[in-house]
Parts: structure tokens; sequence; C-alpha cells
């Protein structure tokens, strides 16, 4: 017999967005219900405020757009899956 964990985040599970710096792992969290389109474009935007490292996202491309559009479906998912039969998870890769 073979066992086989599996990790599901419901939408609803998800409480903030951690956003992080890969040189200096500096990070902020943003709870989901506060997240605002200004602070996350400028986060997405500016430089790390503690080691100056650029984010690698520029002002107005389309990337940076997706990544804008992404973290406001996040802030409305929780409350459009509210009390819905239709449930919708993200499966994560098992800790090792
Ligand atoms: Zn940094």
């Amino acid at each position: 017999m073979t066992l086989e964990k599996r990790y599901l985040i419901e939408m609803g599970d998800i409480i903030s967005i951690q956003y992080g710096c890969s040189k200096c792992n500096s990070a902020v969290s943003v709870p989901i219900e506060r997240i605002n389109q200004d602070q996350i474009a400028g986060i997405a935007t500016n430089v790390c405020p503690h080691c100056q490292t650029p984010s690698g996202f520029q002002p107005g491309t389309e990337e940076t757009k997706v990544f804008l559009y992404f973290n406001n479906l996040l802030k409305q998912m929780p409350k459009t899956m509210s009390g819905r039969n239709l449930k919708l998870r993200l499966e994560i890769k098992a800790p090792e």
C-alpha cells in the first residue's frame, strides 16, 4: 500500500500575501483584505528597501499588469467563493 499526502489550500485559507526579496530574504506580508493596487504596484516596481536590488518589474509592462491582476484576484476570491458548493483548491508541493 502506498500512502500519499496532498496539501490543498482553499481560497478562504489565504490570509495574507508575502512579498519577499530573493537576494536578502527580507519580506513584507499584506493581509488579503488590505491589498491595495497602488501599494502592490509600489512593492512590485520599487527596489528592495533593505538591499536596493531591483524587483525585475517595470511600471506599465504586461508582466507588471499580470502581477497586479493576480494580486487583485487573490483579494476577491475568498468573497467570490464564499457560500458556493464548488470548491477551488490550490495544491502545493509537499514539504520535504
Ligand atoms: Zn533585498
